[in-house]
């Protein structure tokens, strides 16, 4: 069984029966505050709230059975005249190494008690309790979708509470969100790509945007996508949606593709939308790229180049931006994180060269 040897910060859930937990009694040796966190905050009865959510993600119940690490989060809302803890913890599931997270088994929690409307205004932080000290890094793309979607996350604060030490650390979830306008602006000479080359993965792209399936996806966000392979191989692939909610990511698939030709390092990737739009890229396909990418790096191949294409209404030219998944994905973590070795070995075995 696959175990990672570092911190996973941000593997799964929790189980329906304990998904709102009393407020435990506060513990023993009482948390303090991180000096860098008291510019986050100011209020006592906020850090009280924080410090009642961490002794209670310290109950909640997990079942990390690939990775061993355990995700416990939790937060605190005013319910029915009364705060209430309600945690949340990663599961995962053998077979297909598969995993509910921590932070959004806590959100649906939270839902469940308060309602979407509620939770949106009410969640201001989550928190998490860690046997060992707190690492700083960010939550992965999918927990970053769905944490955008169900919170105020430009005022949302991320807690981190040790075990070890005590101390308790805060920072904002709007630090890992880079939007897709802030990518910079590049010409195509810019992109260091040969001319030809791009062109062939813009048309690639826009043809993929043709295909693809969307029964339930908005036009402007359905995706078309060209990757090259450092190989010189150009692979496509488009999104599709069903009646699962089961959405297949366009990058995920674009890379899924190249790997099962063992081409496993992609100089660059072409994302194109609807006229009009810049193509948003979620932080789950973000996820893909910046694992895809981390293979390039254990080969000292640069990272790859994420080209969005726009084209503004009355311009008959395409606009270029261009960034890379590290940019894209602050504080991510990949497995050549936790894995290194076994990255490396597996490169070894699999890739072409
Ligand atoms: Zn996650």
């Amino acid at each position: 069984m696959t175990r990672f040897s570092g911190v996973l910060p941000s593997l799964v859930i929790l189980v329906g029966a304990f998904a709102c937990a009393p407020a435990p009694k506060a513990t023993e040796t009482p948390w303090i505050l991180a000096e860098s966190a008291r510019e986050y905050v100011t209020d006592p009865a906020l850090e009280r709230r924080m410090f009642q959510a961490l002794d209670a993600a310290a109950t909640a119940g997990t079942d990390p059975s690939i990775s061993g690490y355990h995700v416990r989060a939790a937060t605190v809302v005013e319910h029915e005249g009364a705060d209430r803890a309600i945690v949340g913890g990663n599961t995962e599931w053998a077979g297909y190494p598969e995993a509910i997270h921590g932070e959004t088994s806590l959100m649906n929690h939270v839902i469940n008690l308060v309602g979407p409307e509620a939770a949106r205004k009410d969640v201001g932080f989550l928190a998490f309790y860690t046997d060992g000290t707190c690492g700083g890094g960010g939550s992965c793309g999918d927990c970053r979708d769905y944490l955008m979607t169900t919170t105020r996350w430009r005022d949302l604060l991320m807690v981190c509470g040790s075990g070890a030490d005590h101390t308790v650390h805060v920072s904002r979830f709007a630090k890992w969100v880079v939007p897709e306008s802030d990518f910079p602006e590049v010409t195509p000479e810019a992109t260091g790509l040969d001319r030809a080359q791009l062109d062939a993965l813009v048309e690639a792209a826009l043809e993929a945007r043709t295909g693809g399936v969307l029964l339930f996806t908005a036009a402007e966000e359905h995706l078309g996508v060209a990757a090259l392979s450092t190989e010189g191989e150009i692979y496509r692939a488009a999104g599709a949606d069903d009646a699962a909610f089961h959405y297949r990511y366009p990058l995920g698939a674009v890379l899924q593709q190249a790997a099962a030709y063992r081409d496993y390092f992609i100089e660059a990737v072409v994302v194109a939308t609807a006229p009009g739009h810049i193509p948003r890229i979620s932080y789950r396909d973000r996820q893909y790229g910046y694992e895809s990418s981390s293979f390039n790096a254990k080969r000292g191949h640069p990272p790859i180049k994420l080209i969005v294409l726009e084209q503004r209404p009355g311009e008959a030219t395409m606009r270029y931006r261009m960034t890379t998944f590290e940019d894209a994905l602050p504080g991510a973590f990949s497995t050549a994180s936790f894995m290194p070795e076994a990255v490396d070995k597996f490169l070894e075995e699999r890739a072409k060269r």
